[in-house]
């Protein structure tokens, strides 16, 4: 078992390539055994100025955006290889600090961190522009060139994961970028921004601010020389980094929000056992802390019984594990802790207020009180919800699932629905061409048939609609929205 005792995180900001200190500001704690772990600066206006303007003077002069496309590929696959090299060190700074198994961080997050800058790396010389149509005595060009800075705010689910997939898509397209971290977890990515330098990425294309949402996460949003800001969180940070960008802009955004999706199950699947290992999955995965949770169990009536019950079997076998601890998740039913005793508390409140308003408790609904000293909630099915019930509205970032039955597909379709979030929706279903009806017909970015969740599928672009986000990150897209065009005419 590692000992969390010995993973020292890196301190300060990483500013121009190298770590800036600053003086320490805020306790950043353990999630798994709630301890304190270091310290962490909070940059102010000036500090975050420093890191722009640094990385507007590295845009401007180093060959980054200027030089060959595949100088920039050349890089950020090294990046990539030495992200890999580093595994158990990132691993260990990952799991440590957040609420990811350093057993997953290692064999997943790590991974999928340097496989997603590959992915990004191969489109760096694909980003031609257009030719376009004109009269024959001119040429009409469409170019696409790099914002220069690019501003990048993240949450602390995925750390690793969550920045590779911002900063990967700006530097690929020939930007800078300052990136601010959540401060709950914000070390990663300061081992990541080391590890590009060391790549070869000249200093000052990748900065980390550190520091908390008020003071650095709005100075970064209120920078004349960001072009644009890529954020992932809740909806109401979104909204409110949105209007400080409609403010001092008004400068794109592309954000990345919450969600509350639904996953739709009909009588006439074949594999109950199957089903709900995959549904429990979907919301006990990172202990419910995942954007796209499939967090609303949406069951026709036939086949609900006994799909509940072997949830309901499923959900009751988790135990708490500290993310260091190798023997806990070699178990059968491991369980990561809630990020924060607040984020718990908030958790408690929502399903006290569901019971409240009516919701009968199958399992869980408290915190486990013999775990490894951390926040871990048990997981928790709620039956007998209606569409008003706060834990049908609300995103709630735990294991919980909420379940609702119904008994045609139009009446699925209209529980599945929700009126802010569209992120994701899973149909369960061996009926093709209900399968196809309800692929259109459900309003969510992402929707899975059969299935749930992602897998290493970076040319698939992600985001939601509604009130859960805008723009797309990884796909094509998620390079387009790292570039403006340019229109040129010539006559001759
Ligand atoms: P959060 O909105 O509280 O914080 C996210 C980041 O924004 C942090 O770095 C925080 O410091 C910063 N921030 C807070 N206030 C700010 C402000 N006024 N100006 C600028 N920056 C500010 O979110 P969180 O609790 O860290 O993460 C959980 C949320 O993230 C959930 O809602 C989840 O659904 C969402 N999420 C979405 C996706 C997606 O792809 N759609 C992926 C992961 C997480």
């Amino acid at each position: 078992m590692t000992d969390p005792d010995r993973i020292r995180p890196p301190q300060g900001h990483f500013i121009a390539g190298r770590l800036q200190p600053d003086a320490a500001a805020l306790a950043v704690l353990r999630p798994s055994d709630g301890r304190p772990w270091a310290e962490l600066p909070v940059a102010d206006a000036a500090t975050v100025d420093q890191a722009v303007q640094g990385a507007h003077t590295a845009f401007e002069r180093s060959d980054w955006a200027r030089g060959a496309p595949r100088d920039r590929a050349r890089v950020l696959r090294r990046w990539a290889d030495l992200l890999e090299a580093d595994a158990p060190a990132l691993a260990a700074l990952e799991g440590v600090g957040s609420t990811r198994p350093l057993r997953d961080a290692a064999a997943w997050d790590v991974p999928f961190t340097a496989e997603g800058i590959r992915y990004f790396a191969e489109w760096a010389d694909k980003l031609g522009g257009d030719v376009a149509a004109t009269r024959q005595d001119h040429l009409g060009l469409v170019i696409s060139e790099p914002y220069g800075v690019v501003g990048a705010i993240t949450p602390w689910n995925f750390p690793l994961v969550m920045a590779s997939w911002k900063v990967g898509a700006a530097l690929a397209a020939g930007n800078a970028v300052v990136l601010k971290p959540s401060e709950l977890t914000p070390f990663s990515a300061i081992r990541m921004a080391e590890l590009a330098v060391e790549a070869g990425l000249p200093p000052g294309l990748f900065n980390v601010v550190q520091g908390d949402g008020r003071a650095t996460g709005e100075a970064l949003c209120r920078h004349p020389l960001v072009g644009k800001m890529t954020f992932t969180g809740s909806t109401r940070t979104g909204a409110a980094i949105m209007a400080a960008c409609a403010q001092h802009g008004p400068k794109p955004v592309t954000l990345e929000l919450g969600g509350k999706s639904p996953q739709l199950v009909f009588d006439d699947v074949p594999d109950l056992d199957t089903l709900a290992g995959l549904i429990v999955g979907a919301i006990t995965g990172n202990a419910g802390q995942v954007c796209v949770a499939g967090s609303r169990l949406i069951v026709q009536r036939g086949v609900a019984p006994a799909l509940v019950e072997r949830v309901v079997r499923r959900m009751r076998a988790f135990r708490p594990g500290a993310t260091w601890d190798a023997a806990a998740w070699a178990g059968p039913a491991p369980l990561a802790p809630i990020i924060s005793a607040v984020q718990a508390a908030r958790i408690g409140a929502i399903v006290q207020a569901a019971r409240d308003a009516g919701a009968e408790l199958l399992c869980g609904g408290a915190r486990f009180d013999d775990g490894p000293g951390g926040a871990y909630w048990q997981p928790t099915v709620l039956h007998s919800v209606d569409a008003s019930n706060p834990a049908v509205r609300e995103e709630i970032f735990g294991p919980v699932l909420t379940v609702q039955t119904f008994d045609t597909e139009e009446e699925a379709l209209a529980l599945a629905a929700h009126p802010d979030y569209g992120l994701a929706a899973g149909v369960h279903t061996a009926d093709l061409a209900r399968a196809m009806r309800l692929m259109r017909a459900l309003k969510a970015g992402t929707v899975w048939v059969n299935r749930y969740g992602r897998s290493h599928d970076f040319a698939l672009p992600t985001g939601g609609w509604q009130r859960s986000g805008i723009g797309k990150d990884l796909g094509r897209q998620a390079l387009e929205a790292n570039l403006r065009l340019k229109t040129v005419l010539f006559g001759f």
